[in-house]
């Protein structure tokens, strides 16, 4: 569609029709790339038509339409639903007085007041903020800064660099990009074929599972203990998610585990980077997992659920007396600057859903969900192919003895009236805070459908 300026000013989206979904799937399978995905054996696609609430109307490719509950928040993000009043009054707000401008050297409201709000609602300290566009650039921001705390730090003191590296947990996810990828879990996580063309990092075992016996959990700190002392001399900084590994595994560990990590990096002067990408928010429970657990991060890292969904946005987070040490180094300056760092639509509309937080809904919906979803799931440990059942705050894992045939699994689960979009072994959901007892109720029988499918199979 080709529009000269003054006729684009006429056309509003309800007299611009979108194509017909079938149309759209072959037009897609023609051009894009899908995340994770082929080109010559693409899986099902779904074109989407409508959102609101915690509903999309998909149309697959023979036509059939369905309005199906979004199990997945769009990937944790959309924690208020899709078409909030609040949140659309944001954007269109901010789109009618401006989109777009650098943050170098400029400012401007949203942002101010964005990161005002978020110093305001993070744990501790942490009341310097740089506004990225992805979760996996604030990783990356986070990993540079900590090596330029440790440059600047070795600077102070006369002395020659050696703090470089990174210790992760495994069976972490912390992104896609090549930083983020190197402290990802280097077998099971989804990077292994980079293995060669990555900075080697360390490795520290995977807390044992919450709820383990508190010797479990002694005996892991006492191995992590002995191989950060080992490697004090090498290591900037250790990087976990905390209390809930997302994407690698959908696990929860003991909350002392952090605070062993907080206790250890803190006596060697390592940097202790939390990614709260997926947990932030509310998403586990409390406002934020490290929170919970009673620390405080030298870097945090947000993303997902900070603007409601709505925009890609993510921020990292520093106390005042940690980003004064990464300035006083030679650079004099923390080196890095995305073009669309700090952008007003995003900032706008993240500050919208923090006033939401803030209004504070969640604290009794998080709970609630919880509960529903562990009632809901427990038979499921009677499955002979169910291995597990893991529940945390508005999350649910189902684990099986063998790979979810991903496209049966998201029919089984469609059909059922949900989107769902299992991995590996793994069913999962972590659907929108405002999910009513009903739609949690549809959520578990979907879950209970990809399970019954599997065993059909
Ligand atoms: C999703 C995620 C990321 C990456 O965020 P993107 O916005 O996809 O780049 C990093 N860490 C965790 C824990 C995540 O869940």
């Amino acid at each position: 569609m080709s529009l000269s300026p003054t006729t684009a000013t006429a056309v509003r989206p309800s007299t611009c029709p979108p194509p017909p979904a079938d149309d759209l799937i072959r037009r897609d399978r023609a051009r894009l790339w899908h995340p994770y995905a082929s080109t010559t054996a693409p899986g099902p696609l779904q074109a989407v038509t409508d959102a609101e609430g915690v509903r999309l109307t998909l149309t697959d490719e023979a036509g059939v339409s369905r309005r199906v509950i979004d199990g997945m928040s769009s990937w944790w993000c959309m924690i208020h639903g899709y078409r909030h009043p609040v949140l659309d009054a944001a954007v269109h707000e901010q789109a009618a007085r401006f989109t777009h401008v650098m943050f170098g050297g400029l400012t401007h409201a949203p942002a101010v007041q964005l990161a005002e709000s978020l110093a305001d609602l993070a744990p501790g300290d942490l009341d310097r903020v740089f506004l990225a566009d992805s979760g996996s650039v604030t990783v990356e921001v986070a990993l540079k800064m900590a090596r330029q705390y440790q440059i600047s730090r070795t600077q102070a003191v006369g002395g020659r660099l050696t703090r470089t590296r990174f210790a992760a947990l495994e069976g972490g996810y912390h992104g896609d990009t090549l930083g983020a990828m190197s402290v990802c879990d280097p077998v099971t996580g989804m990077h292994a074929a980079f293995a060669d063309s990555l900075p080697r990092e360390l490795f520290l075992p995977r807390p044992p599972r919450l709820g383990a016996a508190p010797e479990a959990v002694a005996v892991w700190a006492d191995r992590v203990r002995t191989v950060l002392h080992d490697h004090r001399d090498v290591l900037a900084g250790v990087i976990c998610e905390p209390v809930l590994q997302g994407a690698g595994g959908m696990w929860s560990y003991d909350p002392e585990a952090l605070r062993v990590l907080r206790e250890v990096t803190h006596a060697y002067d390592l940097v202790l980077v939390v990614d709260e990408i997926a947990t932030g928010f509310g998403r586990t429970g409390p406002l934020f997992a490290s929170e919970g657990a009673g620390i405080v991060p030298d870097v945090l890292c947000v993303g997902k659920a900070m603007t409601g969904g709505y925009l890609t946005q993510a921020a990292v987070l520093t106390s005042d007396r940690f980003a004064r040490a990464v300035s006083a180094g030679p650079q004099r300056a923390l080196m890095h600057g995305p073009t669309f760092m700090a952008n007003p639509l995003a900032s706008a509309v993240a500050l919208a859903s923090l006033e939401l937080i803030r209004a504070g809904a969640w604290r009794a919906q998080v709970p609630r969900i919880e509960q529903r979803l562990a009632a809901g799931l427990a038979h499921l440990t009677d499955s002979p192919i169910v291995t597990d059942v893991r529940v945390l705050g508005a999350t649910a894992a189902v684990e099986l003895d063998h790979p979810v045939d991903p496209w049966i699994a998201a029919r089984a689960a469609l059909d059922a009236g949900v989107w769902l979009r299992p991995f590996g072994r793994l069913v999962y959901t972590m659907p929108p805070y405002i999910v009513t007892d009903d739609d949690i109720a549809t959520i578990t029988a979907a879950i209970a459908a990809v399970v019954h499918a599997e065993e059909a199979r």
